[in-house]
């Protein structure tokens, strides 16, 4: 088994990743490090989950020890552009644990905060900044911040960049980079847009992967409920009260949906809060503390927003509203079953949201066994009292919904300024989700899953709606099985 000190790894980075814990490289890890410091460039195929950022931080910060000289002052010595505010507060934090006896510095520049620290910060010249393209575009505009003298570009989670319309941001960014650079360029799958970006960014990389497109975490155990769009909420409150339910993320497609789901379950005496690109830089780093801290059961996230989140022990993802893109579905369940632990995923499927599941499965390459809750009695009579808790929302159509809901709504606003809407935002999610008719009750998606080894969940159960008595075995799944 390679060791990091067969790397080729300097002192000062091995006694901090002794220090973090770290027994051995993982195989992104393996196969990077030595690219990278070799001053290659790199196109990773990884998503979160399995250490790419130490994947491209380590051998970074190596390279900027080995020839040590002043960043340049407005600038930095290397550029790591993230997709949001999470994700690059959690490089960042991983740039500088690692950088601990190095004595190099590392700094953030999202949207939501003041421009006044972040001017300060980049006035004397930087080692390491991880941004966000929009913030960083600002400065730039404002030419607080220069690009020019960067050496080192990495691009993290480009697929997701894509997504959020931040394809044209970044080839402007590019643009202005000097040629004699070294790229990295990291995305979980490889869109053929993305393809493209890679193609023009990068200079003769070396390719590494560590999972084939779009293969499913193998030790998360997946079931899909059907269940009516309009009883979801009792239902997830049923699941979160089983005992075993500890720490789980629920994904909804929109943000007034988290908000709503989250409203719903603090009704229902769960503890739970929303974490979405409307949220206040404090609100998140509260609810993201809180949720750390075990001092609330649910986080619920757009999946934009859950981009970034490590949090360990993460017991469950639900998954409220199948995403439309079925890569955001291998995203979501990732947030669980992290550092070799088991997690479990539950979706909700409504019936109109079958064509999206089918699309997962095709995608996955797998049939997620599935379980039908519709028709339970007790069900309706939970979601008539959930409304009354928190009125209902008005449902929406997944394939109609707006992805531009989960854009950032201070891109928005800017992109609106420029006259700039049609930066390619969305395209991904867009794309892949149209043209589709209302297909009902298709191929295995017919409820009738086989469920193996439950037991009766009915007990123990704190929402307060009616009791449920148990419903017949083979109708039932415990989310502890
Ligand atoms: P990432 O894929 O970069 O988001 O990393 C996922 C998690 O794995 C983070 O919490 C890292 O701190 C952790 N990690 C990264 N590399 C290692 C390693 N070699 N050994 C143990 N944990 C690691």
């Amino acid at each position: 088994m390679t060791q990091f000190s067969d790397l080729g790894l300097a002192k000062p980075l091995l006694k901090a990743l002794a220090e973090k814990g770290y027994k051995e490289p993982t195989p992104i890890q393996a196969q990077a490090i030595p690219v990278v410091l070799q001053g290659r460039d790199l196109l990773g195929i990884a998503q979160t989950g399995t250490g790419k950022t130490a994947a491209f931080a380590l051998p970074i910060l190596q390279r900027l020890a080995e020839d040590r000289k002043p960043a340049p002052r407005r600038g930095f010595r290397c550029l790591v552009l993230s997709p949001t505010r999470e994700l690059a507060t959690q490089i960042a934090e991983n740039f500088k644990a690692y950088a601990v006896h190095m004595g190099l510095s590392v700094h953030t520049i999202y949207g939501g905060v003041k421009y006044g620290p972040q001017m300060k910060a980049l006035a004397g010249g930087i080692d390491v900044l991880v941004a966000t393209p929009g913030r960083l575009m600002d400065h730039m505009a404002e030419k607080s911040a220069i690009v020019s003298g960067t050496e080192i570009f990495v691009l993290d989670e480009a697929d997701q960049m894509l997504d959020l319309g931040f394809v044209v941001p970044i080839r402007k960014i590019a643009s202005q980079l000097t040629k004699n650079r070294q790229n990295l360029f990291f995305s979980a799958t490889m869109p053929s847009e993305i393809g493209k970006l890679a193609g023009e960014l990068l200079n003769d990389p070396v390719q590494v992967s560590v999972a084939p497109q779009a293969t499913t975490v193998e030790r998360i155990d997946q079931r899909v409920l059907f269940i009516e769009a309009q009883r979801k909420r009792p239902l997830l409150a049923e699941i979160l009260a089983e005992p075993g339910v500890e720490r789980t993320i629920v994904f909804t497609r929109t943000k007034r949906g988290a908000d709503r789901v989250a409203k719903y379950l603090n009704a229902a005496g769960i503890e739970a809060a929303s974490i979405h690109g409307d949220k206040t830089q404090g609100q998140r780093e509260r609810a993201l503390a809180a949720f750390k801290a075990g001092e609330m059961r649910a986080l619920v996230a757009t999946d934009i927003a859950a981009r970034g989140i490590d949090v360990n022990d993460v017991s469950h993802v639900i998954n409220y509203e199948l995403p439309n893109v079925p890569e955001a579905y291998v995203h979501r369940i990732g947030r669980t079953a992290r550092k070799g632990k088991d997690g479990i995923a539950i979706s909700f499927c409504a019936d109109d949201e079958r064509n999206l599941l089918k699309d997962i499965q095709k995608a996955t390459r797998q049939t997620i066994p599935a379980f039908d809750r519709r028709n339970d009695k007790n069900l309706a009579a939970a979601a008539a009292v959930a409304d009354k808790l928190a009125p209902p929302e008005k449902y929406v159509d997944p394939r109609r919904a707006d992805p531009r809901n989960d854009v950032p709504s201070e891109l928005r606003r800017k992109r609106n300024r420029n006259g700039n809407r049609n930066g390619g935002g969305g395209q991904g999610a867009q794309g892949q989700a149209q043209g589709r008719g209302q297909g009902q009750g298709q191929g295995r998606g017919n409820g009738q899953g086989k469920p193996q080894g439950q037991k009766a969940a009915g007990g123990g159960n704190s929402f307060r709606g009616p009791k449920r008595p148990p419903a017949p075995a083979e109708k039932r799944w415990s989310p502890v099985d």
